[in-house]
């Protein structure tokens, strides 16, 4: 199948991308392995997404996907297995398929690694979360526990610790990986606790949410919520050897373009210093503008 762009991955970066380039004119393929939405199908509530006061992950997901689709976006369930390009083609193998094309938007998102204890899966969204920026609001004045011990577990702590009453660190080692500025505003700030050379062996709760979290030690620390902060995967092996990664971040300059004329990367995938739905939907937009300008130079 032939078409102008080729958009990988439908959460909000994807759509947003495919809905501006089809209203621009291009003719458009979006294809995701999973669904439309991507990690929005997971978020129960999100308050942080301009323009609306409260929503469900899944309402909005539904309306970037109506959008996109209105403006003339072509939806597959497809995942991109290869990407190619021969002269000025891109030439991409996915589950359903061969598609050739001459851009490619690339928005395959990112996950949160799990600690894969007993109620991490059960809690989630109901005080297990992995994104301080979008849940922590939810835990004014409340004990909050964070998992981690790198520069994201150090910098959510101080920003947790200035929401919750008391934020306490728990981490598998005896030292942080953060950066030394960090440790040293974690170790002065007096309602964070830490709690070295332990991991969470379970993380406990009732039908309202988590009420506590047991240590490795067997001790047990009452907290409302807890922030899980050990790593983040990109999907972006499809891209391995084809264009720079940074430890699988997919790199971009500020205007989405990687190593590769043609090919763009916007959202939780590529190197960026926040990942939330405003700037997943953002990267988009700017992503598809370049590839605008891309085509119309070829
Ligand atoms: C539980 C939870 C709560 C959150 N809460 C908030 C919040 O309150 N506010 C906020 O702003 N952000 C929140 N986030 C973060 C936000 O959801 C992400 O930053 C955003 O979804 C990133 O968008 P994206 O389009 O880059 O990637 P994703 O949403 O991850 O979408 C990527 C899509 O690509 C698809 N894909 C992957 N590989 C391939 C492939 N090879 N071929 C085809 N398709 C592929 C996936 O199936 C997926 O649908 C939350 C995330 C989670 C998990």
């Amino acid at each position: 199948m032939e078409c102008d762009i080729l958009v990988i991955g439908c959460g909000p970066a994807g759509l947003s991308a495919a809905g501006y380039a089809a209203r621009a004119g291009y003719n458009v393929l979006a294809i995701d392995s999973l669904a439309p939405g991507g990690q929005l199908l997971y978020i129960d509530e999100i308050e942080n997404y301009p323009g609306y006061e409260s929503t469900s992950g899944y309402s909005l997901a539904e309306n970037f996907e109506k959008q996109a689709v209105s403006f003339g976006v072509r939806i597959e369930f497809w995942g991109a297995e290869k990407i190619e390009k021969n002269g000025d083609r891109f030439k991409v193998m996915t589950t359903g398929e061969e598609v050739v094309c001459k851009a490619v938007i690339f928005s395959s998102g990112a996950s949160h690694r799990h600690l894969g204890c007993p109620g991490e899966e059960e809690y989630q969204g109901r005080g297990v979360s992995y994104c301080a920026t979008c849940d922590g609001p939810f835990f004014r004045g409340r004990k909050i526990a964070v998992v981690g011990g790198g520069d994201t577990a150090l910098t959510d702590a101080l920003y947790l610790s200035k929401i919750g009453s008391e934020v306490h660190i728990i981490h598998r080692r005896n030292e942080f990986r953060g950066q030394k500025v960090l440790q040293n505003r974690v170790r002065a700030k007096d309602n964070i606790f830490l709690h070295l050379s332990l991991n969470v062996e379970r993380i406990n709760g009732d039908d309202k949410g988590v009420k506590s979290v047991t240590l490795t030690d067997g001790s047990e620390l009452d907290v409302d919520a807890v922030f899980i902060f050990v790593g983040i995967i990109p999907n972006s092996s499809v891209l391995e050897g084809f264009a720079d990664l940074d430890h699988g971040f997919v790199v971009t300059d500020s205007h989405m373009r990687t190593s590769v004329p043609g090919l763009f990367a916007a959202g939780d995938v590529r190197t960026t210093p926040f990942r939330q739905v405003v700037t997943a939907a953002g990267d988009g937009a700017a992503a598809a503008h370049a590839a605008d300008e891309y085509i119309q130079n070829l």
